[in-house]
């Protein structure tokens, strides 16, 4: 028999409403019961669930059902406050009900016209994290820079890429231009360059803290260069996703300048620690840079996903990704009064994903988002000391920010065993990496409830299985 309607009515939408609410509280207020990190084999999810969609409509109480049946299973708590691994993908109330409000309006801010207050307030909140993590005023939308809200750090690496490739284009072929990084630097880099059809990403020897060699850089750059390749862009790491290395910005910005390559700057992780000026001096020379870009949906409780790419100058960017089919076309526009966030990044249509940064902003107040890294920041002090004190541990790489990397002194079969122990507890996550065929463990501490009881124990843990 078919269902008389379809759809929720408003009074079932309430109540179905109230219904999640209450379970994401729960889900938020005992995340700790959970093993951090899921024990499934491939396949075990999917095999609770049918072959075939159902035909008829299925019961709202049942689809919440299955999250605790189906769901939760194979989950990986990256909320919990036990969460070491990667990078925090931290959240917060005011972000998950900005997300409920901007999945409930369901505009598409691809052009001012399609939904002016998307447009509006991202610039606004843009504007605000300008002088939040004092970046230069000319990113700000008054000025000839601008901002612009991405779904991934990779995505903004990639336009920038895409954007330096376009401005040579009449000066070599982009099998012939080169791109340099690191060898600490994030794949995305790599990735953005394979993409955009880049025919070299050079990855220049790090020194004894992990940051880019300068000297290094010059060399390769001036090689190439006499092999007749064309440099196109540099990016510089405020914070490596291995061990967040700091390369220096204003160094390798002169050599930028002096062969004309766009310089961007990669904070995916570390940009959120400049709300506190403490931290400032590591991108000295930031003034100077083409673009950055950071990750709110790492650690500024802002949930995944919110990168924010700033550029100095907004005319190339425009340049490059603005095509204007007629269905296009609207009288603002054409006035030149309003942004169009779609000449800003590669895809047409993008979420409210404003909200969610300008609740978050509201909600904590800059101090309260400093005193929130700092107080991360401490504990990443408090557990390094920790680890230097104890004869069987050596810490691995300097921790500016908020990140431990660690190895134990008996060597690298013994470090992989303790970070497999740490992840098998189902305690902490934690993940193990290798440079230069050296073993350690990274704690990452930035879980939006990681506190010092949280620190506490998991030395414990990894006193008692080391
Ligand atoms: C996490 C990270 C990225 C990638 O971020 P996405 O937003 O997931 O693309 C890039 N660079 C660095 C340094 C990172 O730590």
């Amino acid at each position: 028999m078919p269902p008389k309607r379809q759809h929720m009515t408003a009074e079932e939408f309430r109540e179905n409403g109230y219904a999640v609410v209450d379970w994401i509280a729960s889900y938020l207020e005992e995340v700790e019961k959970y093993p951090v990190l899921p024990s499934v084999e491939p396949g075990d999810i999917a095999s609770l669930m049918p072959d075939r969609a159902p035909d008829v409509p299925e019961a709202f109480a049942d689809l919440l059902a299955d999250l605790d049946r189906v769901v939760m299973p194979g989950i990986t708590h990256w909320q919990s406050p036990n969460w070491f691994a990667y990078f925090p993908a931290n959240t917060s109330a005011p972000s998950i009900l900005a997300e409920v409000v901007a999945a409930s309006l369901g505009v598409q801010g691809m052009l001012w016209s399609t939904s002016p207050a998307a447009t509006e307030i991202e610039q606004r909140v843009l504007d605000w994290l300008v002088d939040m993590l004092d970046l230069p005023q000319a990113w700000k939308s008054d000025g000839p820079g601008g901002g612009v809200i991405q779904m991934s750090a990779s995505d903004a690496t990639h336009a920038v890429i895409v954007v330096a490739r376009h401005s040579r284009r009449e000066h070599a072929r982009s099998e012939d231009m080169v791109v340099y990084v690191s060898n600490q630097a994030h794949s995305s880099i790599e990735k953005g360059c394979t993409i955009a059809g880049i025919g070299h990403c050079r990855k220049i020897d790090t020194d004894a803290a992990y940051a880019m060699d300068v000297a290094c850089l010059q060399a390769s750059v001036a090689a190439d260069v006499a092999a007749g390749l064309t440099p196109i862009a540099v990016v510089s790491a405020v914070g490596t996703t291995a061990t967040t290395a700091v390369d220096p910005i204003r160094a390798i910005d002169r050599i930028a300048k002096q062969y004309e390559m766009w310089h961007h700057v990669d904070a995916a992780y570390a940009g959120t620690a400049m709300v506190c000026p403490e931290f400032r001096h590591l991108q000295d020379g930031v003034e100077t840079v083409d673009s950055y870009t950071f990750n709110p949906h790492k650690w500024m409780m802002v949930n995944f996903d919110c990168n924010v790419l700033w550029v100095t100058d907004r005319a190339p960017l425009i340049d490059t990704m603005s095509i204007l089919p007629p269905y296009l076309r609207n009288e603002v526009s054409d006035s030149g009064a309003v942004v169009d966030y779609r000449d800003w990044h590669v895809p047409l249509g993008r979420r409210f994903r404003a909200l969610k940064l300008w609740w978050v902003i509201r909600s904590y107040g800059v101090e309260g988002i400093r005193e929130f890294i700092r107080s991360h920041v401490r504990l990443a002090e408090d557990f390094a000391a920790w680890i230097d004190a104890d004869k069987r541990f050596e810490l691995f790489a300097p921790h500016p920010f908020s990140l431990v990397c660690f190895s134990l002194l008996e060597g690298n079969n013994a470090t992989k065993r303790l970070a497999t122990a740490l992840n098998a507890s189902g305690k902490v996550a934690v993940t193990p990496s290798v440079i230069d065929g050296r073993s350690f463990i990274r704690i990452s501490i930035g879980q939006t409830h990681t506190g010092e009881v949280h620190i506490v124990r998991l030395k414990a843990l990894i006193d008692e299985l080391a």
